[in-house]
């Protein structure tokens, strides 16, 4: 008799026994399932969950996770709702109108947070997660300057998007997908954002558009999309360019109107045709959401659009997924009814609080030198201070960490300042001030580790970057 058979429990076992034992305990558990092939036979429910648990238990715990900037935490009643929700799917307009309603509600309200100038006129949807945004944001730029340059007679067949070389690689592979020419603009000691600088060199009657980042992934900087924009005006009145910006506001679109009101980044600018944000980060809502807006229905060429049943009718929409979730989107909804501005304001607040005040005490330390104070969105990097030892680096203190539990990421600054290492910290909802004591008590350990050791560090494995 094959012990696996018996410990399925129906046919070795007809009397059900094996159920009865303990946990743990039971024939089949003893034995390890195959691992990259199917099992011939099924398994009692209790054993396959507990193993995908178990397993899942080596992942490291999310809320310790300093690296991400995707939600983390949310309060039960969001629980609630997503518990009553994983079986919609937000293609299915006409089955789900609710959903597809308050979907297109979401839209609006982000519209009006954007100050599109009439926030029911512009269009937008929700996607899996800024990096779908960028996609049909990139994909509305090419199709709009292909329609002006066949209008003029001029060729096609050569589009570039002009961008940091701080982009989140999202903007590579649209541009590797959808064959754009990616034009990098590096930055550098002077210029550590693209802030408009020399953009003359880089512009030219084949540029589809320039993305500006309201919350550079590497540091948490916002770009100066305003200055960004007046260097544009300038090269339409030199050269007759008129070249749209794409907002990349991952991160940044759902800080900058609750704790920096009065920076004027959206559609209050002209030259801004379209602006994404990730749900899932500083919209505070679990993985899988993100939005783009265009700022009017001109922004958004008719053919990117496709109908779908509604209601007898049809409904708009544009995605490059099929069917997806439409629990999140509930959830961004039930954050917005739950926060208000006022919430939101409050929330982003005080992750931007716990941000500075990490930076201000990290800054403080003889080992670090910050990169930025983490005032913009709440995410701040710092480097090893020049002199202050060889014996080791970024990567074995994100090491120790570790293995304290704390996920805190050291990698390389982009093309350019490649020799330059830093680390990162992602302050979001849920990082309170108190845990933020507990992780400087236990960074200030591990320094103080590492500067007492006699002699060098061996090399640890760098590990990736958390785009
Ligand atoms: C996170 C991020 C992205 C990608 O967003 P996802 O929602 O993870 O797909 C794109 N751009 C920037 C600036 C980001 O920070």
């Amino acid at each position: 008799m094959n012990v696996h058979r018996n410990a399925v429990g129906h046919e070795g076992d007809p009397s059900g026994d094996i159920v009865l034992n303990p946990l743990f305990a039971r024939p089949g558990e003893a034995t390890t399932l195959p691992r990259h092939r199917l099992p011939e036979d099924e398994s009692l429910p209790e054993t396959a969950y507990q193993i995908v648990h178990d397993e899942a238990m080596l992942d490291g715990n999310a809320r310790l996770n300093l690296a991400t900037f995707v939600g983390t935490w949310m309060d039960s009643h969001a629980e609630r709702l997503y518990a009553e929700a994983f079986d919609k799917n937000m293609v299915d307009k006409d089955e789900y109108p609710a959903t597809a309603a308050i979907e297109a509600r979401c839209a609006t309200i982000l519209a009006d947070l954007w100050h599109a100038p009439d926030p029911e006129q512009a269009i937008g949807t929700s996607t899996v997660g800024s990096s779908e945004a960028a996609m049909l944001g990139g994909l509305a730029l090419k199709r709009r300057w292909q329609h002006a340059r066949r209008a003029a007679g001029q060729p096609t067949d050569r589009p570039n998007l002009v961008m940091s070389s701080a982009v989140q690689v999202c903007w590579e592979k649209f541009c590797t997908y959808f064959e754009v020419e990616p034009r990098y603009v590096p930055i550098s000691a002077e210029h550590p954002v693209l802030d408009g600088h020399d953009l003359a060199a880089y512009v030219d009657e084949n540029t589809i558009g320039v993305v500006a980042i309201l919350g550079v992934t590497y540091t948490g900087m916002y770009e100066p999309v305003a200055q960004i924009c007046a260097a544009l005006d300038e090269l339409q009145a030199s050269a007759g360019l008129d070249v749209q910006v794409h907002v990349d506001g991952a991160s940044g679109s759902m800080v900058a109107p609750f704790i920096q009101p009065d920076l004027v980044w959206d559609f209050r600018l002209p030259r801004v045709a379209s602006v994404n944000t990730s749900g899932h980060k500083y919209g505070l809502v679990y993985p899988g959401l993100g939005w783009i807006v265009w700022r009017d229905r001109a922004a958004l060429p008719e053919e990117l659009i496709f109908s779908v049943s509604y209601l007898g009718g049809d409904m708009p929409t544009l995605a490059l997924n099929f069917s997806r979730p439409g629990a999140q989107v509930l959830l961004q909804y039930y954050q917005f009814l739950r926060l208000g501005r006022s919430g939101f304001t409050k929330v982003q607040q005080s992750s931007s609080d716990v941000a500075q005040h990490l930076a201000h005490e990290i800054g403080a330390m003889p080992a670090f030198e910050l990169w930025n104070d983490g005032s913009d969105i709440p995410v701040f990097a710092w480097r090893l201070r020049a002199g202050h030892t060889d014996n080791w680096n970024l990567y074995h203190l994100s090491d120790r960490l570790r293995s304290r539990g704390w996920l805190v990421p050291a990698y390389p600054m982009p093309a350019d300042l490649q020799e330059v290492t830093v680390q990162r910290i992602v302050v979001r909802n849920g990082l309170s001030m108190d845990l933020a004591e507990s992780f400087l008590e236990d960074l200030r350990a591990q320094v103080a580790w590492l500067d007492s050791l006699e002699g060098p560090m061996p090399a640890v494995r760098q590990t990736g970057f958390h785009h």
